[in-house]
């Protein structure tokens, strides 16, 4: 068997018999799995068709969302969305001829629409994201990774007081949940995002967020300091799964079979097909979002910035301003679109409409967006094989939590959340 190593460190250890857990994906689901199980003192396997941070933990916005326990389906959006996908400047896409294929998820994601699934859903996501700061310092303190993580406050611009009105309902949901937002209007907000157009009249700051600096590098990083204490690092597509006797036996990869007791699949958005193999149907589809990096820019905000009514946020990151959001359903095929990226581009020449930059960088990345809007934590019945995936916006927030979660269930049999709203065979 032929074992290929990562590049990025020579000093990287090869994987043998004696790794016993196998944990199937390197973005920050997989290698905050990985450095926990290890801290519990076991040995552990990474295995990734690519190097660590390279999937949709690479491009997003950075931002430790503490505040965002409510999904993208809401009460009373149902009736708006014709309208929603006739404006191309909204900032919400469809690739049509993807539709027929698209149509059965988007059905099932629809009917969470509606007040009673919108409160289950935030009660999901509240155990999971409102402690995020605390979840990344814990995994980071120590590691080579600590430098990419912020403390910050966590701004929502809108253009109009109507416009943050008519989010009334989601802030209700997050004030129950203790994040009340400073609301901030007039001169006041040139003092606190020095530079902004006339186009924002409103600002909603929250206390207590962060934000990282670099999220591809900050992945590496844990990956390295997980390397550096003797985790061992596969780069191997995973094809297939043998169990014996009802439970993991080994993992088939492109470079060779894998023995294992047990198994962790964190692999995003390609979890499902993995899933599949194990005869387990996940309802998940990608929730494509994009970015563009504006390299040396002349201004930036001092702290993440979501635009609301372009619905990315603007992050002042290590390389450049980084503007991350927008929504499109069109499956993990399809090219780059050209509109969502022209949207971003022209909401932030509203927002800053003096700024300039050296150059632009742009990316397109998956977010695994589960039916209802609520990840997979936990065994897959009783084959000692554990999925963490399906974290859809809010990935990078609750990724330490999530390989918490897991290793806490793996190495010590407890349970340190309520993981029922999680449960991998919930729709099987
Ligand atoms: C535009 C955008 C902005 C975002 N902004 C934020 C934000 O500000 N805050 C936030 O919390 N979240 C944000 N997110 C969401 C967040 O990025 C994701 O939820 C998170 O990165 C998912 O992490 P993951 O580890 O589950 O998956 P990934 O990072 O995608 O990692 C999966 C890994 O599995 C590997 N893999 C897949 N299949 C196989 C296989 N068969 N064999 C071996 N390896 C395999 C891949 O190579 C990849 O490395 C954003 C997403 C987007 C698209």
């Amino acid at each position: 068997m032929r074992l290929s190593c990562v590049g990025w460190d020579s000093s990287i250890s090869m994987a043998n018999k004696e790794s016993n857990i196998l944990v199937v994906g390197a973005g920050i689901a997989g290698v905050s799995t990985a450095l926990w199980l290890q801290r519990y003192g076991k040995k552990v396997t990474l295995v990734d068709r690519s190097e660590p941070g390279e999937g949709t933990s690479f491009g997003n916005a950075g931002v430790l969302a503490s505040c965002s326990i409510t999904p993208v389906t809401s009460p009373k959006m149902i009736p708006k969305i014709p309208g929603y996908l006739m404006n191309p400047e909204f900032p919400l896409y469809v690739i049509w001829k993807k539709l027929p294929i698209l149509a059965p998820f988007l059905i099932r994601y629809l009917l969470n629409a509606n007040d009673k699934d919108t409160r289950r859903i935030a009660r999901g996501l509240t155990q999971i994201v409102t402690d995020s700061v605390v979840q990344h310092k814990d995994l980071a303190q120590g590691t080579k990774a600590e430098k990419w993580l912020k403390d910050s406050k966590y701004i929502f611009a809108y253009h109009s007081r109507k416009a943050f009105e008519s989010d009334k309902y989601v802030w209700s949901l997050r004030a129950k949940a203790g994040f009340k937002p400073n609301l901030v209007e007039g001169p006041e907000i040139r003092e606190i995002l020095p530079g902004t157009g006339r186009d924002i009249t409103l600002l909603a700051v929250m206390d207590d967020h962060g934000f990282i600096l670099n999220p591809g590098h900050y992945v590496k990083d844990l990956a390295t300091t997980f390397i550096g204490q003797g985790g061992h690092y596969v780069k191997a597509a995973v094809q297939d799964f043998l169990l014996e006797s009802g439970r993991i036996k080994s993992v088939a990869t492109d470079e060779g079979n894998f023995e294992c007791t047990d198994l962790v699949i964190t692999a995003g958005i390609w979890s499902r097909e993995l899933m599949k193999k194990l005869g387990v149907s996940v309802p998940m589809e990608t929730e494509r979002g994009y970015h563009i990096l504006f390299r040396s820019p002349s201004i930036e905000p001092p702290c993440p910035v979501m635009v609301a009514t372009g619905k990315f946020v603007m992050t002042p990151m290590a390389m450049g301003l980084r503007c991350a959001g927008v929504l499109e359903f069109g499956g993990l095929t399809a090219p780059p679109s050209k509109k969502p990226l022209e949207v971003i581009k022209a909401h932030v020449m509203k927002t800053y409409p003096d700024l300039t930059w050296s150059e632009t960088e742009e990316w397109l990345g998956h977010r695994p967006a589960p039916c209802d809007s609520l990840p997979f934590i936990g065994e897959v019945g009783d084959t000692r094989i554990f999925a963490g995936f399906g974290h859809h916006h809010i990935g990078l927030t609750s990724g330490p939590k999530t390989g918490r979660i897991l290793a806490e269930i793996i190495a010590n049999n407890h349970f340190p959340v309520d993981i029922s709203p999680y449960f991998p065979r919930r729709f099987t």
